[in-house]
């Protein structure tokens, strides 16, 4: 998608403070944190805009998506206080970038709010 923000990052056309890669996924820090600890993991590719779009084909990348947040989160010494993991799909969700990625928060208390 030659439009789209995250595979421009993925491609090193707009900077982000890479936090991990492999060959499926891409981990970022969000510009705008939301918690102490804040990443983005995303697909390489542009396979998928929201949870609308996993099918049985594709599904398998959710799964990555989730391993790397594991990997991440050690990386960043969060695993063991515990981590909040979301997906924001479609108009109520408030979902403003339109290549699935899920958002990793941490390092802090979160509260019981959302959810
Ligand atoms: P969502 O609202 O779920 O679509 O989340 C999109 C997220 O992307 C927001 O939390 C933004 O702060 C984040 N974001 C947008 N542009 C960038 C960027 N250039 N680098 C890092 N994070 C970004
Ligand atoms: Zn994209």
């Amino acid at each position: 998608m030659d439009d789209c923000i995250f595979c421009k990052i993925v491609k090193g056309q707009i900077p982000c403070t890479k936090v991990y890669e492999d060959e499926y996924t891409f981990a970022f820090k969000d510009i705008n944190p939301q918690a102490k600890q804040h990443i983005l993991i995303i697909p390489k590719e542009h396979i998928l805009t929201g949870l609308n779009d996993v099918n049985d084909d594709n599904s398998y990348i959710i799964g990555k998506l989730f391993y790397a947040a594991k990997i991440v989160s050690e990386m960043l010494g969060i695993d063991k206080s515990g981590v909040r993991i979301i997906n924001n799909t479609g108009k109520d969700a408030h979902q403003s970038v339109q290549h699935f990625h899920i958002h990793v928060l941490g390092g802090e208390d979160m509260g019981e709010g959302l959810v």
